[in-house]
């Protein structure tokens, strides 16, 4: 499916069909509750906890844009990870990879350890004996999230779906960073997509709220049918919010990731940046792949300073444009410390073993003009050098003169003849 048709999918979805008044947008349908004609006649809705058609016109697009047969709308990203569990047994095993959200991973852990649900095997999928380890675990369903958190990496979906295939295992792939527009799961031979549409699909940082689509239509009732009975599909008012968003998701993928491009080209031009993490890069262990199963590289990216750890706050006291917040997807951009916020539940050894250093910082580029983003960066990075160079020289007065002369250093920062053409 190209792009445009992406587009029109979630342009048009529930347009014109109202067949009431003939509103051409959909309405909002916020009752809880459906009047029968008559004793034995039912409508096609009942309670708003069962269906709502608001809700339905949603799940519907979702359903369209990943794909599937059928998708459920749910109350968070995280009821969507509970509703996938309820296909598993206490005796069935989940392999999940070692690096997965951290509210998923939790889940999975406690659900495990506390309560038995189901056995836990975790896997990197990065190692090269992957498929030996999912093997030997005999797992009755394999999730994965590609690109991963914070570092995106990159796992092989049409790889670890023949293997499960084999082993008669379900996939679920956790596709909130990139949204059907610029990789479709099921399309690579995955069971179930899960996303938080809090992120890319809503995009604007005001829902929170999730998705559970199925490949097959017989999971996809069973597992509506557990969402009902648990009580976690989505409010009718946020899957009005959540479509509205939706809408535009097509031309802000395009416009979010034309941003993250140029950010990783500028961001390899300062000698301040030790390594950054984006599978667009062509020494990106996972490039090839990444080429090969998605549509595009996303806007999502991470990368390490060569400095103190001591002084990150000058850089981000020097941003304007970029947020220092959790969470990623919306239209404005987010600056992010892996290590003492998203992944802080994770012990100092385990952040190191999972390759998530003092110095790294997670972006999600935004869909502001690039200069604004560019010329913001290059206003950290003059304070940051500023502030590096008076810590070595151990000069406090410079010190001090660099955290608030925004305007000189911004002159003085360093951008390519390519770049520069943008400001
Ligand atoms: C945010 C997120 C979730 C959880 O979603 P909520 O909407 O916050 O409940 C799950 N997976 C990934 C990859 C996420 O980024």
């Amino acid at each position: 499916m190209s792009h445009g048709h992406f587009a029109t999918i979630a342009a048009r979805a529930g347009i014109a069909q109202d067949p009431a008044h003939e509103a051409v947008t959909p309405p909002l349908y916020l009752t809880t509750t459906y009047r029968l004609k008559a004793l034995g006649q039912a409508g096609p809705y009942d309670y708003s906890r069962s269906n709502n058609p608001t809700r339905d016109v949603l799940a519907e697009a979702l359903a369209a844009l990943e794909g599937g047969a059928k998708a459920i709308v749910t109350n968070t990203g995280m009821s969507a990870c509970l509703l996938a569990l309820q296909l598993l047994t206490p005796a069935d095993t989940l392999v999940i990879p070692h690096d997965c959200y951290g509210g998923s991973y939790r889940l999975f852990t406690n659900l495990a350890e506390r309560k038995q649900s189901f056995k836990l095997v975790i896997v990197n999928f990065q190692q090269a004996d992957w498929a030996e380890q999912i093997r030997a675990a005999r797992p009755a369903m394999i999730w994965l999230e590609t690109p991963s958190n914070p570092l995106l990496q990159i796992t092989d979906i049409s790889a670890v779906c023949h293997l499960a295939k084999a082993l008669g295992a379900k996939v679920v792939v956790d596709n909130t960073f990139l949204s059907p527009v610029l990789q479709q799961p099921l399309a690579l031979g995955a069971d179930l997509v899960v996303h938080s549409t809090t992120k890319y699909i809503n995009g604007h940082s005001d829902v929170v709220a999730g998705a559970l689509i199925c490949a097959d239509q017989a999971t996809g009732d069973e597992l509506k049918w557990w969402a009902n009975c648990l009580g976690i599909t989505g409010a009718a008012f946020d899957a009005y919010m959540t479509l509205r968003g939706l809408r535009t998701l097509a031309p802000r993928m395009q416009q979010h990731q034309i941003n993250a491009e140029c950010i990783v080209a500028f961001l390899q031009q300062q000698p301040l940046v030790s390594k950054v993490y984006y599978p667009g890069l062509e020494d990106h262990p996972g490039h090839a792949i990444a080429k090969a199963q998605q549509q595009g590289f996303g806007a999502m990216l991470s990368f390490d300073l060569a400095v103190e750890p001591g002084l990150l706050q000058h850089f981000l006291d020097a941003l304007h444009c970029f947020t220092l917040a959790q969470s990623l997807g919306g239209i404005e951009s987010l600056i992010c410390h892996p290590g003492s916020m998203t992944h802080a539940s994770m012990s100092a050894e385990a952040q190191k073993t999972a390759g998530i250093g003092p110095t790294l910082l997670r972006l999600s580029v935004g869909i502001e003009a690039i200069e604004d983003l560019l010329a913001d960066l290059a206003q950290g990075f003059s304070a940051l050098a500023r502030a590096s160079q008076a810590t070595a020289s151990d000069d406090k007065a410079a010190d001090s003169s660099a955290v608030g002369d925004n305007t000189a250093l911004s002159q003085s920062c360093r951008l390519s003849p390519a770049l520069n053409a943008l400001w």
